[in-house]
Formats: C-alpha cells, sequence, structure tokens
C-alpha cells in the first residue's frame, strides 16, 4: 500500500528501501468488510452480549529489504525514512475519515509478542479512540485544567532542570526514564517542542526521532543484551488535534520481567530497576559508545 524506493523503479518490484503492506493475518476487518455491530444474535440478551465489529485497518511496516533483526542495523538516513513512513501512514488514515486512532507500534523478540525476526513495526487503525489512550487523554486534561499547563512539557521541564532521570537528549527531543515508571529500563521519547500529533511532524523531526531512537536502542541492545521490546507512539486521537494538553511521545518497554497476578489483578506495576537507577546505567553506556 506504500513505499519508499529508488528513483525510477516501479511499485510492486525491486528497489524498495520501507516497504508497507496489509497484515496477512489482521486484528481487525475492514470498514466495507465489516458487519454491523451492537446486536446480539437473535435470543441471546442484548444488557450482556453487546458486539462492535472488528473495524479498522492493519499494516505491515517492514523496515529493510536486508534481512536484519534490528532498526540498529540501519543506517541513519534508512532510519529517518521509517520514521517518516510512520507519519505518512497515520497520516493517511487520519485522511481517511474512516477512523478516529491509530496505534504505530513495534514488537521485538518473542516476548515483546513478535512472531518474525525480520525488522518491521505494525499500525493499526481504529474507529475507537482505546481505553489506555483515553485514559492518558484524560489525565492530561485533567492536568491542563488545574495548572493550565500540559502535564509532558511541565516533565519535560522539570527532567532536563534535575537530569536524574534523563537518558539523552538532542536538540528537538528528550529521552528519559519516567517517573514511578512501570517497567525496568522504560524509556520514553518526548519531542522538547509541544506538538499533539506524531503524523504533522516534518521530515526533519522524524529524522531527529529516528536519530535519537536509535541511540537509546543501542544503549539498551548493549546494556541489556540485545533484550525483547515493545515501543508504540502514544498521538492525539485523529479527529481531535492539535490539543493544547496532549503531547505525542514513544514509549520504549524492554520485556525483562513478566506481568504476573499481582499486576493483573491490580493494574499496579512492580518494578525492581528504580527509573534514576536505570536512566544512569543507560547514560553511562551511552557515554561510552
Ligand atoms: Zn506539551
Ligand atoms: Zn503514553
Amino acid at each position: 500500500v506504500a513505499a519508499v524506493r529508488r528513483d525510477g523503479t516501479g511499485a510492486d518490484g525491486p528497489g524498495w528501501q520501507v516497504r508497507v503492506v496489509p497484515n496477512k493475518y489482521p486484528a481487525t476487518v475492514r470498514p466495507q468488510e465489516s458487519t454491523p455491530g451492537k446486536t446480539p444474535a437473535r435470543g441471546e440478551p442484548i444488557e450482556l452480549l453487546q458486539t462492535v465489529p472488528a473495524t479498522g485497518a492493519h499494516e505491515v511496516i517492514i523496515e529493510s529489504p536486508r534481512h536484519i533483526r534490528s532498526v540498529t542495523e540501519l543506517s541513519a538516513s534508512e532510519l529517518a525514512e521509517v520514521f517518516r513512513m510512520y507519519a505518512q501512514r497515520l497520516d493517511h488514515h487520519r485522511r481517511s475519515g474512516f477512523y478516529r486512532y491509530g496505534l504505530l507500534f513495534k514488537n521485538v523478540g518473542s516476548a515483546a509478542g513478535a512472531s518474525m525476526p525480520h525488522a518491521h513495526s505494525q499500525l493499526i487503525a481504529l474507529t475507537a479512540v482505546p481505553a489506555g489512550v483515553a485514559e492518558e487523554l484524560a489525565g492530561s486534561l485533567e492536568f491542563h485544567a488545574s495548572t493550565g499547563r500540559c502535564v509532558y512539557c511541565r516533565m519535560i521541564e522539570l527532567e532536563r532542570s534535575r537530569c536524574a532521570r534523563v537518558v539523552a537528549e538532542s536538540k528537538s527531543l528528550v529521552a528519559v526514564c519516567p517517573f514511578a515508571s512501570r517497567f525496568p529500563y522504560e524509556t520514553w521519547l518526548l519531542p522538547r517542542e509541544h506538538t499533539s500529533g506524531y503524523e504533522s511532524v516534518t521530515r526533519c523531526q522524524a529524522g531527529a526521532t529516528a536519530s535519537l531512537m536509535a541511540r537509546v536502542l543501542r544503549g539498551m541492545e548493549r546494556l541489556l543484551d540485545r533484550p525483547a521490546y515493545n515501543y508504540f507512539i502514544h498521538t492525539a486521537p485523529f479527529d481531535r488535534h492539535p490539543l493544547d494538553h496532549y503531547h505525542w511521545h514513544i514509549e520504549l518497554i524492554p520485556r525483562l520481567t513478566k506481568i504476573a497476578g499481582f499486576e493483573c489483578g491490580t493494574g499496579v506495576y512492580i518494578n525492581p530497576v528504580a527509573p534514576e537507577t536505570a536512566a544512569r546505567q543507560l547514560r553511562e553506556v551511552l557515554a561510552d559508545q
């Protein structure tokens, strides 16, 4: 459905650098294929068995024609094209008018849910804003209402003044291990300038995001011996930005601990590595490479 390719090469042939294809095993069905929902089968109790169709678009972004396992094996300009493609696909689904939210995510390693080793990411566009994102939006709206500030801008300001949880920064972004983070070595990348939608990043900002991500991932791969990980872009709902209270960011989570009974039962996470310790170790390994 989309590709970055060398000049003079045609669609669906060799010469591509980044390529986007529909997922062969989609979690969702396209709008024209889905049946109307909210009606249980005849004779079933509607108060218990409500359904909605799993309407959405599910795509795979193949990040290199070479058989590589990690995006850290890509050159800076190759990874920049990948991060531009993320924005381009999100923008495509926003413009289609079918969807309200698009989650761009990456699974690396079987502990992170990956079934394929070749470097790739996925995008699922949905007709509703998913609950986890809605909760973040509600929390940031509440913070904005009580302080008049974007919680992420405020967080960036605080972390940069304290440094204890800063992993790395560049001219336009900062990487931090967030305060009271859920997972060991959980790291967030945030643009320093307030922007709510990732799909509106410039070519230059997408390149800067790729470059900081590569740096952080290289550090993590070295420090944690190529861990399984997930990252995902949290961006504003398609129909609701620009927003003053929401700020796009990428959450990067190495999968070193299992979500167990306590986490499932409470939604509270036990993290054995303090973010201050994680950030210091990541800073040290980054300084050394
Ligand atoms: Zn902000
Ligand atoms: Zn988030």
